[in-house]
């Protein structure tokens, strides 16, 4: 899916790589001629490109992003102490992924826009959650889950 450029750095042999909104990082390398980026070369070039929209090919494969770590969790639900807000489209804050963790039964989990998927969870299949993507969830039957909320470590010294 797209994400944003939110700022630049450079790897242990000083190419350049995006940051994303989402977390991760994607290697913008000037490689003339197949891949010519002058721009990247230049702090106003890079400047100019924060903002613009690079397909994430890790959030696409739902992989939460290195050096993340958990740092809240909600309380363990039940059929009657699900949130509402739960059961109709939400979605975590920017760079925030969840786990969604079914200690027993089933819960129907069901991503919007872009990717329209449903899944069922259970105690062998959990749910990943993508940040600023709506998602929902419904029980199926006896079920009992919780929310595992992750960010990057700096964001939690903010
Ligand atoms: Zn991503």
């Amino acid at each position: 899916m797209h994400r944003s450029i939110v700022g630049f750095h450079q790897d242990l042999e000083q190419h350049w790589v995006a940051e994303l909104d989402c977390g991760h990082c994607q290697h913008t390398r000037h490689e003339p001629p197949f891949f010519p980026r002058p721009w990247v070369i230049t702090a106003a070039g890079r400047l100019e490109h924060i903002g613009q929209l690079l397909n994430c090919v890790l959030c696409d494969r739902q992989e939460i992003p290195d050096g993340y770590a958990p740092y809240r969790r909600t309380p363990l639900f039940s059929n009657d102490s699900i949130p509402k807000g739960l059961q109709s489209r939400h979605t975590t804050q920017k760079g925030v992924w969840g786990i969604i963790h079914v200690q027993s039964g089933h819960l129907q989990y069901r991503i919007h826009d872009p990717y329209h998927t449903q899944i069922i969870l259970d105690r062998d299949c959990q749910g990943i959650v993508l940040p600023e993507v709506e998602h929902e969830v419904k029980p199926i039957d006896n079920v009992e889950f919780f929310v595992e909320f992750w960010k990057t470590p700096r964001s939690l010294i903010e």
